[in-house]
């Protein structure tokens, strides 16, 4: 692909313009979204096993944990991964790109939609419409039968693990399905999973669309989605054909580049979403978050 050399001011004007012109926002976002927030970055035998040296000790990799037969062999260990994983998105704060987000969606014509791989609800938590969020790989927050009996999820809200940390194990009582009293798992989508429940994911999809079906002008940001999980890129590219719509990436491993209707921002999610800030506010000051 060609490009064009361009510098950092240049990059940053033309995003905030192409958020400042825009009608409507569209934002997609990866892991590079919540590592910020100081959540662990999964990518990587070597990550995973920093992130829960319990597993490394025992040789499970993160497609064996994060799998439908790990809570059929052993569920003491998966939720012991799932339970502190649960614990951890409850009690981590969204960083301030989220604020940022969720300000200039609010101040658009047509609003915004969220596209997520991410399991952590931090849309929700930092103050995004239930309404406007579409998990593509579900929630954490939510739980299903591991059969599964049913096709519906319930909210783990009242699921409070305790886990021993030192062996990735769970030490309270499993959660159970209250129709057949087999284990719940988290209603997420796991590697090799035939039984996720998706049917909640599938009305955020619907929502999405419908929403997709009224807007023009649209912008996209991705944020922090790299190759190796590619539905969150595979959905922007869409939405950049679909309205021919200008799309800002911000990845730290991807290079400086802009190219037709794509700009690249080769920064960590937070860092590219305050610079665009500071840029958009001296716009206009419409984009000064309030401060409530
Ligand atoms: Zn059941």
């Amino acid at each position: 692909m060609t490009h064009q050399n361009i510098h950092w001011e240049t990059a940053i004007a033309q995003a905030a313009a192409w958020i400042n012109q825009a009608d409507s926002l569209v934002i997609a976002a990866g892991a590079g979204m919540g590592v910020d927030s100081g959540l662990p970055d999964f990518r990587g035998p070597e990550g995973f096993w920093k992130a829960y040296p319990a597993l490394g000790q025992l040789g499970w990799g993160f497609s064996q944990i994060a799998n439908p037969q790990a809570f059929r062999e052993n569920p003491l260990l998966a939720w012991g991964f799932y339970g502190h994983r649960l614990q951890l998105y409850r009690h981590t704060v969204p960083h301030l790109g989220f604020k940022v987000l969720l300000n200039w969606g609010n101040k658009m014509l047509n609003r915004y939609q969220v596209f997520t791989s991410n399991v952590d609800g931090h849309f929700q938590k930092a103050g995004f419409d239930l309404m406007r969020v579409h998990e593509c790989h579900g929630s954490i927050h939510h739980l299903q039968c591991s059969e599964p009996c049913h096709d519906r999820v319930w909210s783990a809200h009242e699921f409070e693990p305790v886990v021993d940390e030192a062996h990735c194990r769970l030490r309270s009582a499993l959660p159970r399905c209250p129709q057949c009293g087999k284990i719940a798992r988290p209603a997420i989508l796991m590697f090799d999973d035939l039984e996720w429940v998706y049917e909640r994911t599938h009305k955020q999809h619907d929502a999405q669309e419908r929403w997709l079906a009224t807007i023009h002008h649209p912008v996209v940001i991705e944020i922090g989605a790299g190759t190796r999980i590619p539905s969150v890129r595979h959905f922007t590219e869409r939405i950049q054909q679909q309205f021919h719509a200008p799309l800002i990436r911000i990845n730290p491993n991807d290079l400086l580049q802009h190219h037709n209707n794509l700009l690249v921002l080769p920064m960590k999610a937070k860092e590219g979403l305050m610079q665009l800030q500071t840029k958009m506010e001296a716009l206009s000051s419409r984009w000064r978050v309030n401060e409530s």
